[in-house]
This record gives C-alpha cells, structure tokens and sequence, in this order.
C-alpha cells in the first residue's frame, strides 16, 4: 500500500531503528540525519517516515508531509549555523540524475561555496 514501510528499503529500516543513523533531528513525520558519505561539512538527509520513492510521488500523495521536508531542511541549517552563509536542498530523482536510495529524501548541504549549474 502506498506510503507503507517495504521490507527492502535502506531508509524505511533508519525509521525504525533498524540501521543506525546519527539523527539531528525528528518531528512527527520527518527524520533528519547525517549523510554516511558526506559532501560538505553539512550533509544532512531529510527524509519521510512513510515510503514514496522520490519527492514527486511523495508530493503528489502527501503534499503537507513534502512541506515538512523543507520546513526541517532550514531547520537543520540552523541548527548547523550554515543558514546565513547559505546552503543547498537537493532531490535527486532517477537514477540518471545519482538517486540510489528510492525513499523520498532531501539532501541538505552547506558549510562551503557550491558551483553552479552543479555537476
Ligand atoms: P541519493 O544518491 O540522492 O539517492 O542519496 C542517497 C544518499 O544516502 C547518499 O548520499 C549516501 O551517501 C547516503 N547513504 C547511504 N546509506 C546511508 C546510511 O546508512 N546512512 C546515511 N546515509 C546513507
């Protein structure tokens, strides 16, 4: 069913404490933690409690939980003092685009200077 934990996937198995993560942060809906291979100095994943592959379908199902994402995202910018040098929220979102882990999350980045268009 749509939104249901799938016994295959890596993130579903971080929100249920199955896998470890170090968490900096939780909300009803949310958990936000740090990235096993981090990119900069920040580099925080927000994701869903329920499953949707990618942030579109997670959006198109549960556009309040979507919003949540955000919301959390400049939360742990904050909290991380990245947000007045500025940060970046990424969704990659097919594997042509480098998604590898298909739970909806945000990568939350900041911490050094980022090129764009990016790479
Ligand atoms: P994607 O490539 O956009 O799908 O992002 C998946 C991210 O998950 C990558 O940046 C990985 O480094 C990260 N990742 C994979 N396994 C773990 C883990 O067990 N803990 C934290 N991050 C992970």
């Amino acid at each position: 069913m749509a939104g249901e934990p799938q016994a295959d996937c890596l993130f579903c198995k971080i929100v249920a404490g199955e896998v470890p993560a170090t968490v900096v942060r939780e909300s009803e809906t949310t958990v936000a933690f740090r990235d096993i291979n981090p990119q900069a100095p920040t580099h925080v994943l927000v994701i869903p409690k329920v499953h949707y592959p990618d942030a579109g379908t997670l959006a198109a199902a549960e556009p309040g939980i979507a919003a949540d994402i955000l919301r959390e995202a400049a939360e742990v910018a904050a909290g991380d003092k990245v947000d007045e040098s500025g940060f970046r929220i990424v969704f990659n979102t097919g594997t042509g685009a480098g998604q590898t882990v298909f739970h909806a999350h945000a990568h939350v980045l900041g911490g050094r200077g980022f090129n764009w268009p990016p790479g």
